[in-house]
C-alpha cells in the first residue's frame, strides 16, 4: 500500500488527524493494531476548546448525540472551587460529558474508509523521501510522512529510540466503571458539575454517574499506591473502596471494566524525527488530572493536519512542518507542568497540613482572575501561538463571532482552508481584517489593505522556532 500519510493508531488523535488530512484531499491510512475499539474507562469529557474545534469542522453534533450531558465547569486538582469558562468568550463554556469510546466511535465514523484495523506496526525504515512501515501480518506500507499516534507506549518511539524525557510513575490509582446494587439514591443522579467529582478531600473517592445506570469510580488509597500498573482490578478492591467512604450505604453491582493509571510524566524531546511526527499520548504522558490528555491529542492533530496537507499539496515549504514542534511542544510541556502541580495538590488531600495548602489554593481560585487563568490553561482556550504579526489578536484562537449575514465564524471554517474575515462581515471583530489558519488561530490581523499581502506570504511567516 502507498499513501501520502500513514497514521499509526486509531485513538482520538489518529482519527482526528485522518479527518483533517481527508478534508484536505490527502491520501491517508490509519493503521490500528486492535480489531475492535477498546472500552477501557478513560476520558469522559471534551474541554471547551476541543468542542470549538469540532464545531469548526461540523463534527460536534455527532458527538453531542452520544453525550451524557454538559458538565458546567472544570476542576483543578479536585479542589472544591470549580473552574468557570465564562471569561473566555466561548459558546462552549462547559465541558461535554462523553465517554472516550463514544468520542472515538463518532470520529471513526467520519473517516471509516481509511481506518485499517488489525494492522500492527512492528518496524519502520526512513528514507530521504519516504517511510516504509512493516506490519505484523507481513504487509508493507509506504508513505511520504508517518505520524505516530500510537499512544503512551508508542512502538514508533521505541523503534526510533526517540528520547522521552521526564520521570517514571510515583503513584498509581484505579479507575473503573461499575453498576451499583444499592445506594444510587444517595448519590447525584446526573454528573452536571465537577462539584460532584471533588467531594470531601480526606476521603476522596470520586463516584459519579456517567449515564445508562453506570458509575465511574476512582480509588487512590494506599492499596492502589502499592499495586503495579498491570495488576488486575478486582471486585473485592472496588467493594473495599466503596465501603471506606460509603459504609454499607452504597454497594457494588457489577464491575464492568477497571484499570490502573499513573502519574508518569514524560514528553518526546522532538515532535519531529525526519519524516516522522509524534502526536497525542505518543508525544506526552501525564496524570489524567483536569481531563486534558485526549483534548491535547486532538489539538496536536488539528495543528499538524493542515501543515502536512499544505506541504503535500505543494503550497508550503517543508520548513512549515517544523512549526508543529515549535507550537505544540510548549503546549504539551505546560500540561505536563500543570498535571505535576495537580498531582502534588491531590496527594496532599490526606495530609493534615496539606489540607491547609489545598484550602489556601481553593481561596485563591475564588478570585475571578485566578479562576480564569486556570480555566484557560486546563481547557486549552488560552493557547496563543508565536506570531510575527504585532496585532493583539495574532496567535490567539478566532472567536466564534456572529456574522452580519446571520451565520457564525466557525461555520466558515468547515472546509479546513484559510479564512479571511473583515469587520464588515463580523461586526464584533477587533480588527479591520483577519487571516485565520485552518486550525482556527489568527495568523494575521490589521488594516483591510494588508490582507492581500498577508495571504500571499502566509506560509513563510509561521514561526518555526520557539
Ligand atoms: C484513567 C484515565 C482517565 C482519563 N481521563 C481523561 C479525561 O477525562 N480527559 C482527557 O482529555 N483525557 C483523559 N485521559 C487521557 C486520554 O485517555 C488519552 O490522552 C487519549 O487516549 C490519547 O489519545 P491517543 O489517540 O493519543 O492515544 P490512544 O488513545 O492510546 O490511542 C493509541 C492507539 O494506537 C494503537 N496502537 C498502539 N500501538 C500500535 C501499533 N504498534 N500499531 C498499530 N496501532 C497501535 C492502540 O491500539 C490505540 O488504539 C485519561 C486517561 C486515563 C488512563
Amino acid at each position: 500500500m502507498q499513501v501520502d500519510v500513514a497514521i499509526i493508531g486509531a485513538g482520538p488523535t489518529g482519527l482526528m488527524l485522518a479527518h483533517e488530512l481527508r478534508l484536505a484531499g490527502v491520501s491517508v491510512a490509519v493503521l490500528e493494531r486492535s480489531t475492535e475499539r477498546s472500552s477501557q474507562s478513560k476520558a469522559l469529557n471534551l474541554q471547551p476548546r476541543t468542542a470549538e474545534v469540532l464545531d469548526m469542522r461540523g463534527l460536534l453534533d455527532s458527538l453531542l448525540e452520544r453525550s451524557f450531558g454538559n458538565i458546567a465547569d472544570g476542576h483543578f486538582a479536585a479542589l472544591p472551587e470549580p473552574l468557570r469558562y465564562g471569561g473566555w468568550r466561548t459558546r462552549h463554556d462547559h465541558q461535554v460529558g462523553i465517554a472516550q469510546t463514544d468520542t472515538e466511535r463518532a470520529l471513526e465514523a467520519a473517516v471509516a474508509e481509511v481506518v485499517r484495523r488489525g494492522r500492527e506496526l512492528t518496524g519502520l525504515d526512513q528514507g530521504p523521501d519516504e517511510v516504509t512501515v512493516q506490519l505484523a501480518d507481513g504487509e508493507e506500507v509506504t508513505a511520504r510522512w508517518l505520524v505516530a499516534a500510537d499512544g503512551g507506549r508508542s512502538t514508533v518511539r521505541k523503534l526510533l529510540g526517540t528520547p522521552f524525557d521526564g520521570r517514571d510513575a510515583r503513584t498509581c490509582a484505579v479507575v473503573a466503571d461499575i453498576t451499583l446494587a444499592s445506594g444510587a439514591e444517595t448519590l447525584p443522579s446526573e454528573f452536571r458539575s465537577m462539584r460532584a467529582f471533588t467531594g470531601t478531600v480526606e476521603t476522596w473517592t470520586p463516584l459519579y454517574p456517567i449515564g445508562g445506570g453506570k458509575y465511574r469510580i476512582m480509588l487512590i488509597g494506599e492499596r492502589q499506591q502499592r499495586a503495579a500498573k498491570d495488576d488486575p482490578v478486582t471486585e473485592e478492591e472496588i467493594r473495599e473502596g466503596l465501603a471506606a467512604v460509603h459504609g454499607d450505604q452504597v454497594t457494588l453491582g457489577e464491575l464492568l471494566i477497571g484499570s490502573r493509571f499513573t502519574d508518569a510524566n514524560r514528553q518526546v524531546r522532538n515532535y519531529r524525527e525526519g519524516r516522522v511526527f509524534y502526536a497525542g499520548d505518543a508525544a506526552h504522558i501525564h496524570l489524567p488530572a483536569g481531563g486534558q490528555g485526549l483534548n491535547l491529542g486532538v489539538q496536536d492533530a488539528v495543528n499538524l493536519g493542515w501543515k502536512l496537507a499544505a506541504v503535500l499539496r505543494g503550497e508550503a515549504p517543508e520548513t512549515l512542518l517544523d512549526s508543529y514542534h515549535a507550537e505544540r511542544h510548549p503546549v504539551g510541556a505546560r500540561v505536563l507542568q500543570n498535571t505535576r502541580a495537580q498531582g502534588i495538590l491531590i496527594g496532599l488531600a490526606r495530609d493534615p497540613d496539606g489540607t491547609a495548602l489545598r484550602e489556601t489554593f481553593t481561596t485563591l481560585m475564588e478570585f475571578p482572575e485566578v479562576n480564569r487563568y486556570l480555566a484557560g490553561m486546563v481547557s486549552g482556550l488560552d493557547i496563543r501561538y508565536p506570531s510575527d504579526c504585532g496585532h493583539e489578536l495574532a496567535g490567539q484562537r478566532l472567536i466564534d463571532y456572529d456574522l452580519a449575514d446571520g451565520g457564525r465564524t466557525f461555520e466558515r471554517m468547515r472546509s479546513g482552508e484559510w479564512v479571511a474575515l473583515t469587520a464588515q462581515e463580523a461586526p464584533k471583530l477587533e480588527a479591520e481584517a483577519v487571516l485565520v489558519r485552518p486550525d482556527g488561530y489568527v495568523h494575521w490581523a490589521g488594516e483591510r489593505a494588508g490582507l492581500e499581502a498577508a495571504l500571499a506570504t502566509r506560509f513563510g511567516s509561521v514561526p518555526v522556532t520557539t
